[in-house]
């Protein structure tokens, strides 16, 4: 018997966003392959912080995060610059838990995917997706191909075809499935680029995010200052991830030289974290980040966009991870409406319902974060920010609750209400 190669659902991709959806189909009884190119545990470019959103996420998806097995709490965040050095504690909200976590990708990947394992789903490792299959008379997505990789990532043998009526591209900021289908990204909407490394410090268990705001690009303090920010995540394994980003309004290439931008800052900046900076543990990496929904649409049919693929990062502050967990539970959501619907109409509608859940549930938000990208692209902007801003604690309150996304929907305090109505009144596009 060869290699099963059908079922309800194919996912591309075993990230977060990828193995969220894989796990909850599985939960609601579909038949999921998910087909992911590398092998875990796997390094991924990443932050590998968790703001409580992402912690409200894991939550839903049941995955247990004890501090025993490496998962670092972090209550708050300490947010640098201008010379202030304030201290942000996540507060107790009735719609998010009062934590984030850390945990490097490597592990939280795999976590995921054994955790959609342990529900029923089938996770393939070392499957290489080449392109989406198409019917040729409607155009509609009805498949994959792909190819099996060796130890070394290198394709091998026959491609083979994969199919299912709905196919989940999770593929990450590459999209590679989406820009086969001619899914360019929107030259309106803000990308990051960002780099990280890991640290030995002796305050790798505290219990704190931290944020840089001030990132100049020349002499600190007589050159401009980039928007964008440095942050250290301490792990609780002897080390720390410390990275730095920079943020484009519209997505064109900056120019910057961001690993000389970080090796300057922790040269500058780090004295207190007590980091080697000719010492990294390992390699710098960088990669580019998909915000503000910059691939759209996010239902066409056949298949559906979840995570980076559909460039769903928040610009406020480079978040990912929540975001594709959030999109995965939607994408799911709609599948159980498809199921479950009686007509072929209805069944295509619920499908294209996800793209507007998605612009429902973050589109005005993001308008906002357009807003606020082109913004701070103006140094001035960021100086006046970082200056006048961060010492004072009402505008902190508020800003805080923006750039983490974690305010409460309804009800709340005067930041949550505000919070609330800009998000409804921005126009989702
Ligand atoms: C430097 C940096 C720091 C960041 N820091 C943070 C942070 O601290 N917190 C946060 O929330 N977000 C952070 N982000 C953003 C975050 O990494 C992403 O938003 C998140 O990983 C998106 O998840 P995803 O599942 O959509 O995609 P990915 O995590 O990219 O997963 C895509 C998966 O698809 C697989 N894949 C790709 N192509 C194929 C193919 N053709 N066939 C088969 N498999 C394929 C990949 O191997 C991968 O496993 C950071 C990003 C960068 C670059």
């Amino acid at each position: 018997m060869g290699v099963k190669t059908q079922a309800d659902v194919i996912v591309v991709g075993a990230g977060p966003g990828g193995s969220a959806v894989a796990y909850y189909l599985a939960r609601e009884g579909f038949d999921v392959i998910a087909l992911e190119k590398s092998r875990f545990p796997r390094e991924k470019v990443c932050g590998d912080g968790l703001t409580p959103r992402a912690v409200k996420e894991l939550q839903l998806l049941d995955l247990p995060t004890p501090r025993d097995e490496g998962w670092i709490p972090n209550w708050g965040l300490r947010m640098v610059g201008g010379g202030h050095r304030l201290e942000f504690p996540w507060h107790e909200q009735e719609s998010y838990p009062d934590y984030g976590l850390s945990l490097t990708r490597a592990n939280f990947d795999h976590r995921l995917a054994e955790h959609a394992r342990s529900a029923g789903a089938d996770v393939r490792e070392g499957w290489f997706v080449t392109g989406s299959v198409r019917d040729e008379l409607t155009g509609r997505v009805t498949g994959v191909t792909a190819k099996a990789t060796d130890e070394k990532g290198r394709k091998v043998g026959d491609e083979v075809t994969y199919s299912a009526p709905i196919v989940i591209a999770a593929d990450g900021v590459s999209a590679r499935i989406a820009l086969g289908l001619g899914m360019e990204r929107m030259d309106n909407r803000p990308m990051g680029v960002a780099v990280r490394t890991y640290f030995e410090t002796p305050r790798h268990d505290e219990e704190w995010m931290e944020g840089h705001l001030t990132i100049w690009d020349g002499e600190p303090g007589k050159s401009n200052l980039l928007p964008g920010y440095g942050w250290i995540f301490p792990l609780g394994d002897g080390t720390a991830n410390i990275g730095l980003g920079t943020l484009s309004p519209n997505g064109a290439p900056s120019g910057l030289d961001h690993r000389g931008l970080f090796d300057g800052w922790v040269r500058n900046s780090l004295g207190d974290w007590g980091v080697d900076p000719d010492s990294p543990v390992s390699k710098v990496q960088g990669a580019a980040i998909p915000m503000a929904f910059n691939r759209q649409p996010h239902y066409v049919p056949g298949l559906m966009l979840v995570g980076d693929s559909g460039g769903m990062v928040s610009p406020f502050n480079g978040e990912g991870i929540a975001y594709a967990m959030h999109s995965a539970r939607r994408a799911a959501e709609a599948l159980v409406n498809w199921r479950e619907a009686p007509t072929d109409g209805a069944r295509e509608a619920a499908l294209e319902a996800y793209a507007g859940q998605m612009k429902d549930d973050l589109g005005g938000y993001y308008s906002l974060g357009r807003v606020f990208a082109e913004l701070i692209a103006h140094p001035a902007v960021m100086k006046i920010c970082t200056k006048y801003g961060l010492p004072r604690p009402f505008v902190m309150h508020f800003t805080h609750k923006l750039l983490a996304d974690v305010y409460e929907p309804t009800g709340g305090d005067w930041a949550d209400r505000l919070m609330s109505t800009l998000t409804k009144v921005a126009p989702a596009a």
